[in-house]
């Protein structure tokens, strides 16, 4: 049976390998959660597998043991890579909360043309995001915690891509229902929208313009639109 609370934690996890918990995590467990001598919670981490774990107190010291894996569900068949130009407050956020329980692999973001948001230190943003990601990933029940990172479009390598679409707006003759391959990438815009120059940037890149529906969605909504489309079979 799955145990109710999940954790992450950036280590291999092996049977019967035990570990210490980290602070946050101490704090969690012994503090918050008020869990005690025997009681077992579920950890996944970065070799994507999740155990059944015994928690452990020695003073204040907590002991993480593995016991037993569990089954973990299956990551979507497609790995959806999103380039989303920077939107403004928290809706970077909120679109790396909601598609991460969508099942997107990986967030790129940038400072478009058009970004109200220009973060003057992109790391503390990246860990930030990075903590949303991993705290989506506990709650949804996956063992994978999509990459978060800041590059520039110019500096992508495409050819990791078998395609490459832009949300361009209602206008755009295709639908991102028509996009399909392994490994894809989705350009989604910020508040004000691409400009004409990004657009054609996308082009010479040989992204194909897409719509997700007649209406204009928010930004947050168009990443979310974008993932679900792709992902949800
Ligand atoms: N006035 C802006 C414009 O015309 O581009 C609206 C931008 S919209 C709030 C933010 C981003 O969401 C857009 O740049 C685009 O990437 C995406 N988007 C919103 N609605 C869309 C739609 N129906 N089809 C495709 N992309 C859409």
């Amino acid at each position: 049976m799955k145990n109710q609370y999940r954790f992450y934690v950036e280590r291999e996890l092996h049977s019967g390998c035990s570990f210490d918990a980290d602070e946050g995590l101490g704090f969690q467990l012994g503090r918050v959660l008020r869990l005690s001598r025997g009681d077992t919670v579920s950890l996944f981490g970065i070799n994507k597998k999740e155990f059944l774990t015994r928690v452990s107190f020695h003073g204040r010291k907590i002991t993480l043991t593995p016991l037993r894996e569990t089954a973990a569900p299956e990551e979507p068949e497609t790995r959806l890579t999103l380039l989303l130009a920077l939107s403004k407050k928290d809706k970077p956020e909120a679109q790396v909360r909601s598609c991460t329980e969508l099942g997107v692999s990986e967030f790129v973001f940038f400072c478009s043309g058009r970004s109200v948001a220009k973060p003057d230190m992109p790391e503390q943003k990246t860990e930030r995001l990075a903590r949303v990601a991993c705290e989506a990933a506990e709650q949804c029940g996956r063992v994978t915690v999509p990459r978060i990172g800041f590059r520039s479009p110019e500096e992508l390598d495409y050819s990791a891509y078998d395609a490459c679409a832009v949300c361009s707006g209602p206008a755009s003759e295709k639908s991102l229902k028509d996009i399909a391959g392994r490994n894809v990438l989705v350009a989604v815009g910020p508040e004000g929208g691409f400009s004409g120059a990004e657009l054609d940037f996308f082009e010479e890149k040989g992204f194909t313009p897409v719509s997700l529906g007649s209406l204009v969605l928010r930004s947050e909504t168009a990443a979310a639109a974008a993932a679900a489309c792709l992902l949800i079979k």
